[in-house]
């Protein structure tokens, strides 16, 4: 058996591959394969719509909140945002927290003035900056509530005044949060809900209505909105793939049941790594992040010999990030406890190795 910990894509529900493979063979005893049907169809209408509906259910979203399944991967928001809602006289805050945190600055810039409230870059981003004021004028305060590169999380959400935006790509549904509190959520599927190729965003109404029409249709929030996710074809198959994660989630207890998961599995990891001294944890303890788990050696070729180690037990996705080396150990929704108990007893034998 192989044991995923893969960044992302990622590891999904073995269930969700059976029936997303038996969909493209013969969805719902159609005779006619999910990559073959009309998405303006009572077919992919439904899809769609349960979609939304179990988005809605599992997130305990208020009438207040839109749904839609986008193109373009998280990436794609990082300045379908700021085109939205800043130009030139306009100012948006953000925080500094991580890789993609800092791409989605850069993006930012293009469109309006923007405000770094604080940042960790100064640590290799081995934390989360904690005390930082945020101007009042700002059109909205972006954060990443989970760095999946560097393997921190924050373990709240700020208290500020204005609209709250949060990439939540490597996090989401995956704890317990009030979700009604941002006027935006976004996040890329292929980490916790679905497969690559389609980002879930969930806007505030009362946002939408300040974002911007001098734009293309296709960055156009309103536009989408108005057609249903269907301003184009949407991306069919991956909205399906998110369906079916998204109904596995539900009878699994939702989100509070996979969260006892997902804490029984990374405090297991941290408990034992923190009793080895071989293996070093470079981020700041109350900032430790519960999906992706990084970790050091202060040896190269016992990094070396580790990964190899992992590899002939079959466990991939070990390797760190390039930007920050050694390991990086992602466990998000679908990974089982019993993949990280395999982990844990071959770190515990390769301490007793080479302690
Ligand atoms: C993976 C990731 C992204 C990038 O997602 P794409 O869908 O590849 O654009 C952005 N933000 C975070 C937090 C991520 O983990």
């Amino acid at each position: 058996m192989v044991h995923n910990f893969n960044a992302g894509p990622s590891i999904l529900p073995h269930t969700v591959f059976e029936e997303a493979s038996q969909a493209i063979l013969n969805f719902n005893n159609t005779g006619l394969s999910i990559l073959e049907i009309g998405h303006r169809t009572a077919l992919f209408e439904e899809v769609l719509n349960e979609a939304v509906s179990l988005v809605k259910e599992l997130m305990h979203l208020d009438e207040n909140k839109e749904v839609l399944f986008l193109h373009g991967g998280a990436s794609t928001q990082f300045f379908q945002l700021p085109m939205n809602y800043l130009s030139k006289d306009k100012k948006a805050a953000y925080l500094d927290a991580g890789v993609w945190g800092s791409k989605a600055i850069k993006e930012a810039k293009r469109f309006g003035q923007v405000d770094v409230v604080a940042s960790s870059k100064d640590k290799n981003y081995t934390y989360i900056p904690k005390d930082y004021a945020v101007p009042h004028e700002a059109a909205y305060f972006h954060y990443t509530t989970n760095n999946t590169i560097e393997g921190t999380q924050m373990q709240s959400i700020p208290s500020l005044s204005m609209p709250l935006v949060a990439d939540m790509s490597s996090d989401i549904l995956s704890r317990e949060m009030d979700f009604n509190r941002f006027s935006f959520i976004y996040a890329g599927a292929q980490k916790n809900i679905g497969a690559a190729g389609v980002n879930l965003v969930v806007i505030d109404k009362k946002f939408l209505d300040k974002s911007s029409s001098a734009i293309p249709s296709m960055m156009d929030y309103k536009q989408h909105v108005a057609n249903g996710s269907m301003l184009n074809t949407p991306p069919v198959f991956a909205i399906y793939v998110c369906l079916l994660t998204l109904r596995w989630l539900k009878k699994s207890g939702g989100v509070a049941a996979i969260e006892k998961v997902n804490l029984q599995k990374s405090n297991l990891l941290y408990n034992t790594l923190e009793a080895i001294p071989l293996f070093q944890l470079p981020v700041a303890k109350e900032d430790r992040s519960h999906m992706n788990a990084v970790f050091t050696m202060n040896n190269e070729a016992l990094e070396q010999k580790f990964l190899q180690q992992c590899k002939d037990a079959q466990m991939i996705g070990i390797k760190g990030h390039r930007s920050v080396g050694g390991f990086r150990v992602s466990m998000y929704n679908a990974l089982p406890l019993s993949s990280v108990e395999v982990l844990v007893e071959l770190v515990k034998d390769f301490a007793k190795q080479h302690g």
